[in-house]
């Protein structure tokens, strides 16, 4: 026998037992995203490599070095999505949804970067998004915000705090680079390799650099609330008047910039303390450039995505998720014709909603009993000689082992009304 495959490094599998939180949390989060009135949006997995090149930007670490990027055999180069925001504005406007009544989605599914695997970051990762377009008000970006907020009171979250920032208007932004720069310039030695680089093509992201020297000199670096004109000073303002109305606390971290070049004005993050290294578990802010970069009218907006793994991560840690739902019968039938019985009983409970699993194989009676406790479901139905002479089923509670007989017409009625008791 050769060795069997493994999968790749970074890519993980989501077995039956992590699924039940995973799924929990997706159903929470559709739920609200709908209260809100957000419709769910599916888009590819692969798309150009130059819609990602166009709006998450030349000069970031996604495009830079993260993407999986190939030749199909056509000779067309495609990229894996690192992040669904630039697909989804692709769909709106190659669909023209833009311009009409839905202008707030939600899309949920896998992404890809090829970073360094560790706890919390992972090479095939998840996330659950939202994007609204059209809105340029303020209150778009509160909407956004407190959506994410109701999300984590919902599934029951405290561990997590909002970060707010504002990048201002991309004419603000032009003077703030300048003094950034010059301020950088001045400090050039205690910048790292990175950190030089960018101190050419993309100085605001030196804020969010992890090196400690960098850091201590990002604590005093020029702070974009300076600089910013008075119609983003008000957006930004507003924003945070409003999340004190609401009751949502926040900090304002001036070094808070988003890994992605598209975004304006507010940025937020939420974080925990409960994670380690990867806090991040939601990013999102304004974009409202992002459309028109990618060849529509201009079109303000606003979105934000989770990061799925650290979340649930986060669920487990607070003890949220819930347990994994168990199957209500096992049916255990010892010869042909109780199969037979048994196989169209089966079919009757499941048309009432009820979980039912058939023994399959024409095992003995102690195994298929065994089998039904290893099963994990409530009760087993036993279908033998005796039950089909007498027209009924024998029902076993499987962990008290009591058990009791019912005839084959009440017995829906009866296994209803201890499953619902056993709730
Ligand atoms: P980080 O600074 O942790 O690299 P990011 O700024 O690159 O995050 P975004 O692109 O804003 O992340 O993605 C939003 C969220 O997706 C993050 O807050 C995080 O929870 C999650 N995320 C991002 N990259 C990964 C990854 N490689 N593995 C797992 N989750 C991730
Ligand atoms: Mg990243």
């Amino acid at each position: 026998m050769s060795n069997p495959i493994q999968a790749i490094r970074g890519m993980n599998d989501q077995l039956p037992d992590d699924l039940t939180c995973w799924q929990y949390l997706e159903q929470v989060a559709s739920v609200v995203f709908k209260q809100f009135g957000y419709y769910e949006i599916r888009i590819p997995v692969v798309e150009k490599t130059e819609l990602f090149a166009r709006s998450i930007g030349q000069v970031t670490d996604i495009v830079e070095k993260e993407m999986y990027t190939f030749q199909d055999r056509n000779g067309d180069q495609l990229s894996l999505r690192p992040e669904a925001t630039a697909g989804v504005v692709r769909a709106m406007l190659q669909h023209g949804l833009l311009h009409n009544a839905i202008q707030r989605v939600w899309y949920a599914g896998p992404m890809f970067r090829h970073e360094r695997p560790q706890k919390g970051r992972y090479r095939q990762f998840h996330q659950i998004g939202v994007e609204a377009y059209g809105m340029a008000e303020a209150d778009l970006d509160v909407e956004v915000i407190s959506m994410t907020s109701q999300l984590w009171r919902k599934l029951g979250l405290t561990g997590v705090k909002l970060e707010i920032n504002t990048l201002g208007s991309p004419e603000s932004r032009v003077e703030y680079r300048d003094a950034l720069v010059k301020y950088f310039q001045a400090n050039r030695d205690s910048l790292d390799a990175d950190s030089l680089r960018r101190l050419e093509s993309n100085p605001l992201r030196i804020l969010d650099s992890k090196d400690k020297a960098v850091i201590e000199l990002n604590r005093v670096a020029p702070d974009i609330f300076d600089y910013l004109d008075s119609a983003s000073r008000e957006h930004f303002e507003r924003v945070r008047l409003l999340l004190e109305r609401l009751g949502i606390g926040y900090i304002r971290n001036p070094n808070l910039v988003r890994g992605l070049d598209y975004y304006s004005h507010t940025v937020f993050e939420w974080k925990t303390d409960k994670l380690g290294a990867q806090n991040a578990i939601c990013g999102g802010g304004r974009y409202d450039g992002l459309v028109e970069k990618l060849g529509g009218r201009p079109t303000p907006a606003a979105g934000f995505a989770i990061g799925v793994e650290r979340l649930i991560e986060l669920l487990r840690i607070e003890q949220r998720c819930q347990n994994r739902e168990r199957t209500d019968i096992y049916i255990v039938q010892t010869s042909e014709s109780a199969l037979e019985m048994g196989l169209s009983l089966a079919m009757k409970i499941r048309d009432v909603g009820i979980s039912v699993i058939s023994n399959i194989g024409s095992t003995g009676f102690k195994s298929q009993l065994k089998k039904a406790d290893r099963s994990g479901a409530q009760l087993a139905l036993i279908i033998g000689e005796n039950e089909l002479q007498t027209n009924s089923v024998t029902v076993k509670q499987l962990d008290s082992g009591k058990q009791f007989s019912v005839s084959t017409e009440k017995l829906l009625t009866e296994i209803s009304s201890f499953l619902e008791q056993a709730e």
